[in-house]
């Protein structure tokens, strides 16, 4: 299956048309995305992990479709994972699980390995997928436009 069609495919999938759209929302309530509760999605997404930290070179988000990366810039994965920050670019992105089609366009783009789909994790790695959640399941709409990662 060629990549467009592979995004087509999961965009229809998910129900997800829009960065806006989460895929948890449904054709019922999308009109009404602040109404809709985090997570609950039975849904694939891919995970950014730990060879991120001390890089966030941003060649992902290049390739993301759906605008889903996020920013967590926590000083304390740094020094957590023996990763110095390059320059004050501390921490790590993340993906929205929730707004992730599941293209997988970003997994190759990553010079430094650190994307994996949620279920192909490795295990010792699987405090990551956790993360990726966290790191956006608090956060206002207002907060997730402050901290959301483009190349647009
Ligand atoms: S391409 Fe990989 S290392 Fe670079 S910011 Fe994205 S996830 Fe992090
Ligand atoms: S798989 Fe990667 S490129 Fe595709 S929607 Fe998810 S985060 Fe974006």
């Amino acid at each position: 299956m060629s990549l467009l069609v592979s995004i087509e495919t999961s965009i229809q999938h998910k129900g997800a048309g829009t960065s806006n759209l989460r895929a948890s929302d449904t054709l019922e309530n999308s009109c009404h995305p602040q109404a809709i509760p985090y997570g609950g999605s039975s849904l694939m997404a891919y995970v950014v992990t730990v060879t991120c930290i001390g890089a966030k070179d941003r060649s992902c988000v290049e390739v993301c479709p759906v605008d889903c990366f996020y920013d967590n810039p926590n000083a304390e994965l740094n020094t957590k994972y023996g990763r110095p920050a390059k320059g004050t670019d501390v921490g790590m992105l993340c993906i929205h699980p929730d707004e992730c089609i599941n293209c997988g366009a970003c997994e190759t783009e990553c010079p430094e390995t650190a994307i994996f789909e949620d279920s192909g994790v490795p295990d010792d790695l699987k405090e990551f997928v956790k993360m990726n959640e966290e790191a956006t399941a608090t956060l206002s709409d207002d907060q997730l436009d402050d901290r959301r990662v483009t190349s647009r």
